[in-house]
Formats: C-alpha cells, structure tokens, sequence
C-alpha cells in the first residue's frame, strides 16, 4: 500500500515507520522544516525508546521516506492518515485548525480513489467535517475513515506493533475493510464501526483511564488520613478481574499530551448537547489537587515558609520514558516553587530542552546530573519516576542535600531503600513509610 502519514509528531512518526516496518512504501510529511532535515539525517526529533533503528532501517530500504511537500506525498497515496495535533483551546474544546487546514491540503491535493483515515482525537463529528472539507474541494472519489491511536508514549513501538486492539470507523464497508487488511498482521483484535462511535471511544478510554488515577489518588488521600496503605489496596483491589491492576499507582496525578486536554474536550463535548459530564468533572479537579496536596505538604515541613529554601526537582516530563512535557505536572509545581520564593534545582534525564523551551528560565538552576540538582538542597521533590531516580542510594543522597527532606510524589522509594536514613519523607498514601511527617492515626469509632 501507498500510504502517505500527514504530521510527523508523537502519533504520526511511530505509525508512518511501523507502518513501513510491515512493508508498506511510506510517506511521513511535517510542515516543520526542522523535523524533515532531522528524520532525512537519520534523527528522531522526539524520545521514542527504539524509533530511530526503525526509521534509519526502514528509510535504508526504500520504504520510507520524509518531506514538508504535502501535495506530492498525498498524490501518490492509497491511504493518507491525518495525525497532526488537536491541542486545547482555552475553552478545553479541542482546536480543530490544524485538522481543517490538513484536511483542505488533502483535498487540493488528492488524486484518484483515496482512504483518508483520521488518527488524531477528535470530536464526534469531526470525520464528517474533514469529509465535507475534502468534498468541496475535490471531484476525486475518497472515503473516511475514523482511525483512533491509542500508543503510549515510551512505549509506542510496542504499543503499535502490539497493539490491544485496532478500532476503524466508516461508513463504507469496503474502505474499512481495507484499513482492516493493513492492520492484520498486527492482531486479531480489529473492530469495525460507525464513524461517531470510533470517535466517541478514544475519548471514553481516556477518560476512564483518567477516571482510575483520580478514584486511586483520592484512595491515598483517605488511606493517608486512616492508616491504610495504597499501594497494598490497589494490588488487592487490581487481582479483581473486573478492575485490574493497570492505572492504580496514586501520586501526584496524571499530565500529558493526552489525558487533560481529552478530559476537557469531552466535559465540552458533552455540554454542546446539553449534558454535564459530572463524574468527569470531578476527575479533573481531583486531578488539579493532587498536585497542589504535595505542596502543601512541603510547606508544612517547613512551618508554612518557603520562602528562601533551595528545593530539588527530579523529573520534569509527565512520565518517564518519554520527552513530552505537554501539561507535565512538573510546570505547575516548580512555577508554585519559584513563586513561593524557592531556588529551585531541577533535572531530567531527556526532558531538559523542552521543558525549557515550554517553561522559560525564571528562577531555575538546570543541573547536569540527579545529584547536582540535590546537592546543597533543603529539599527534593521527585515528580517523575524515571529507572535512574529508582535506583538513588538514599544514605549517599542525604549526605549531599542541606537538609534530608524527600518528597515522593511517584511513591518510588520502598522500606528498604530508606532504612537507616534519616529521611523526613513523604510519599502518597504510604502513612507507615512516611517519617517525621507521620500523622497521629485517629481512633476510628463508628
Ligand atoms: P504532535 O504535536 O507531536 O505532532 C503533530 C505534528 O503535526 C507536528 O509535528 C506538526 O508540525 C504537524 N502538522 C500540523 N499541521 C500539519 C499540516 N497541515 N501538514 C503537515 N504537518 C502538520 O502531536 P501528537 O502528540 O503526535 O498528537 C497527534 C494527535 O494524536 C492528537 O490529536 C493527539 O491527541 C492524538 N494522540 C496522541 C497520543 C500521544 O501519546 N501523543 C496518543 C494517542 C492519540
């Protein structure tokens, strides 16, 4: 197949390579001039564990190949996929531009039978809009396809080479069944549907998944005030077949590219056709707490001053694995830091550039290394569980740091990592493994 990918991001660069990967001739187009003379190198412009093989393989024999000329790369094509952004608008409804001026180009562009599936998250609806878009602009016959992603960042290889299912939305039998062809030596999983009901199912997944982090992170919250510890509820509560075990690990709440802005944008879907989506809104503002609750935590070690404090920072993307910075918790909480009148000492080990590059400077020393970011400090916060945070000898880290303060955010550290330290830490849900923070376990009388 001829396939040609529109928006060579997170999305549209894993699913242009591993479609090459399967033997496919195709295309990845940005209008980011930088991306295309990166990928041309043999760079990936994003941290994807295992991408770059795959491009620089794939690109060697003939399968794939970059370019920002959108007319040529569609002309070609069996198959265009439309994988370019649908950030939030500040209402949380999703911004539809980049969608509609792809669409558009498409349509100038195309040339003979053509499949136009939509991979990024859209309203319902947005499918029969990029339609009406194409139709007004082209004579040549096409069909639309409704092609949810559902990768995670980090592990997005896998994750579409692997996948748990493949969801095809159409209105015409045969271009699904086409899609689904391409999509068969992936798995057996492969549902065909209604375009709206496709659409309606990226955003329902997401915001379920939401939905568990703020049910856990409200768990630990209580667990913190009773005694109970959440990580052994959710493992107990995870073995339940009709629950499992995934998106139970309470911290500091979720962040990303994704999970906010689909949370927003369906609480707005909703509201157009006069439905308040309370549950999810719910989910968002548990999740808006969390994060502030580590803070407050934070300032009470202090006696309500932080004022003049040096705090560490590990971890500035929204998970680890990944450089996406996209709505990362890390923006709200070292932006409160800097405020607050805290030097702040922040590290990451990939996410460096870009969360400059979305944050600024102002007030924040950016250290070369997990250790000189602590060195000196009354404080550190660990807000992204990174594999090199994880494996920290604690007895040498409070040997560097000012004052042995560790907040947890990510509920890293176990006992054993912090015996014979002499850690004031705090982490979620964990009362028993908190030291000198422990609260007075109330006398529970019903
Ligand atoms: P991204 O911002 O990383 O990439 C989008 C790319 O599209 C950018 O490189 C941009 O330059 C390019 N682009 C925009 N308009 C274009 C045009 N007219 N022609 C050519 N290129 C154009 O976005 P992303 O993270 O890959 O997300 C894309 C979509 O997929 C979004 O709707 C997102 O919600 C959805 N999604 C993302 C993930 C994820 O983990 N990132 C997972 C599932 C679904």
């Amino acid at each position: 197949m001829n396939i040609a990918v529109i928006g060579a991001g997170y999305v549209g660069l894993v699913s242009g390579i591993c479609y090459a990967e399967l033997g496919h001739s195709v295309v990845c187009v940005d209008k980011d001039p930088s991306k295309i003379d990166a990928l041309r190198r043999g760079g990936i412009p994003i941290y994807e564990p295992g991408l770059q093989e795959l491009s620089v393989r794939n690109a060697a024999a003939g399968r794939l190949r970059y370019t920002s000329e959108l007319h040529e790369a569609v002309r070609g094509a069996d198959l265009v996929v439309i994988a370019v952004g649908t950030p939030p608008l500040p209402s949380g409804e999703a911004d539809l531009s980049y969608i509609d001026s792809a669409a558009a180009e498409i349509g100038e562009a195309m040339n003979g039978y053509t499949i136009v599936a939509v991979k990024s998250t859209v309203p319902v609806g947005t499918n029969e809009r990029v339609r009406d878009l194409i139709r007004g602009r082209t004579d040549e016959p096409f069909d639309s396809v409704s092609l949810p992603e559902f990768l995670r960042e980090g592990t997005a290889v896998k994750d579409t080479l692997e996948p748990d299912r493949i969801v095809i939305g159409s209105d015409s039998g045969a271009a699904a069944e086409k899609v689904a062809e391409l999509h068969r030596p992936l798995t057996d999983r492969i549902m065909i549907t209604d375009l709206r009901s496709a659409e309606m199912l990226k955003y329902a997944s997401n915001a379920f998944l939401a939905t568990k982090i703020s049910f856990i992170n409200e768990i630990a919250n209580i667990c913190e005030k009773v005694g109970a510890d959440v990580t052994q509820v959710a493992e107990g509560m995870g073995f339940d077949r009709r629950i499992g075990p995934a998106f139970l690990r309470a911290g500091i709440g979720y962040g990303g590219s994704c999970f906010p802005k689909d949370t927003r944008a369906l609480i707005q879907i909703a509201g157009h056709v006069e439905y308040e989506f309370k549950l999810l809104r719910s989910v968002v503002e548990v999740n808006r707490d969390q994060r502030l609750r580590m803070l407050r935590k934070l300032e009470t070690i202090f006696g309500g001053e932080l004022r003049g404090k040096t705090v560490a920072v590990w971890g500035l993307s929204f998970k680890p694995d990944t450089d996406d910075v996209r709505e990362s918790p890390a923006l709200e909480i070292i932006r409160h830091l800097v405020e607050s009148g805290v030097r702040v000492k922040a590290y990451d080990p990939v996410a460096m550039a870009n969360f400059r590059s979305l944050y600024g400077d102002g007030g924040v020393d950016w250290c070369g290394g997990a250790a000189e970011a602590a060195a000196g400090a009354d404080a550190l916060c660990l807000l992204t569980e990174w594999e090199e945070f994880a494996r920290t000898d604690l007895r040498r880290l409070q040997k560097v740091m000012r004052k042995p303060i560790l907040i947890d955010g990510r509920n890293v550290f176990s006992e054993e990592d912090l015996a014979g330290t002499a850690f004031i830490y705090y982490s979620i849900g964990r009362p028993s493994l908190n030291q000198g923070v422990r609260e007075e376990m109330p006398i529970l009388q019903y």
